[in-house]
């Protein structure tokens, strides 16, 4: 539901979290939230809340609401949404993005957080420390990868983008992170223990793509890769590489992880991860995906 149609409606009169991006409709945020307030019993409703440009200026009055418990935050607003809040909690203030919104009890003030770092580092804690990684992408995903990699003590990170424009992560990090070209794979992949795919390169309904040229593939034996789509749950590459011998991570985990998070810093509750997996799961063939 658009933002400003959300706010004439009787769903503002109740408690509720949202998410807030553009597009959101796919978001499969509502379906886990709600499953898990369900299972608390928390008297609290989860609202995808679209917002185009033309409705940020309405964010305010969504956040100054009674019935406003705390938000996700998606593209394209992750970045945008700062100029609006009273504070950032260290992680997403070295990144400058923010994915969850937590409101003061007391004085409603607004707290941003990053909780994708958390649920992107979650999946690679039982594999021990990373100490060299390769980037696809240079989105907001990236940045929550890069940020988790260097603060779990990563000492090598090659960033790979179409364009070879600045990228903050690298000024920022000189010493850790270089910014390459898809020309410079092939090297960035053999210096590496780690492959992360955060392109949209995979996704349903492009399912028959990666991100990696079929001739690198076999590079891909011994080390770890992760994909951080979630639909399909095994893209095409975590298929190559798995087909070479290496440790494959789907996107699902680093999904529920960063909803796990948000849901503990508004509720101070366990999010149910057996449930919620089941949920997600048990919606993922029929279209679309995304946070
Ligand atoms: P984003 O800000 O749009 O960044 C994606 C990056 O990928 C872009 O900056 C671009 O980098 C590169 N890219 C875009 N289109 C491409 C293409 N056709 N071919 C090659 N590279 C391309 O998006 P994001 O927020 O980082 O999210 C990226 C992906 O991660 C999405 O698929 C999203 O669903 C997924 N995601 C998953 C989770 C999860 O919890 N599992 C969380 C967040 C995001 P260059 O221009 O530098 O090449």
């Amino acid at each position: 539901m658009l933002l400003s149609a959300f706010l004439d409606s009787e769903l503002v009169a109740k408690p509720f979290v949202c998410v807030l991006g553009y597009p959101v409709s796919h978001s499969r945020s509502p379906a886990i939230h709600n499953a898990a307030l369900a299972y608390h019993g928390i008297p609290v409703q989860y609202h995808a809340v679209a917002c185009p440009t033309a409705e940020f200026h309405l964010i305010p009055g969504l956040f100054a609401l009674p019935g406003f418990k705390g938000s996700n935050v998606t593209i394209p607003l992750k970045e945008k949404i700062v100029s609006l809040l009273d504070a950032l909690e260290d992680t997403a203030r070295r990144i400058g993005a923010v994915n969850t919104i937590v409101p003061d009890a007391r004085d409603g003030l607004l707290t941003g957080y990053n909780t994708d770092v958390y649920g992107f580092m979650k999946p690679l804690e039982r594999l021990g420390n990373i100490a060299s990684a390769t980037i696809l992408g240079t989105g907001g995903a990236a940045r929550a990868a890069t940020a988790g990699l260097i603060e779990s003590g990563c000492k090598s990170i090659y960033l790979v983008s179409r364009t070879y424009r600045k990228h903050e992560m690298a000024t920022m990090n000189p010493d850790v992170v270089r910014l390459v070209t898809y020309d410079d794979l092939e090297q960035a992949i053999r210096g590496s223990d780690l492959l992360v795919n955060t392109t949209p390169v995979g996704m349903h309904p492009d399912r028959d793509r990666s991100p990696v040229q079929e001739r690198l593939v076999p590079l891909l034996k011994q080390k770890i890769c992760y994909d951080i789509i979630y639909n399909p749950a095994e893209t095409k590459l975590l298929q190559q590489a798995r087909h070479e011998g290496a440790q494959v991570i789907g996107g699902l985990d680093m999904f529920l992880y960063q909803a796990a998070r948000s849901f503990e810093l508004w509720f101070g509750k366990a999010m149910p991860m057996g449930l919620v997996r089941d949920v997600v799961a048990a919606s993922l063939d029929e279209n679309g995906a995304a946070v």
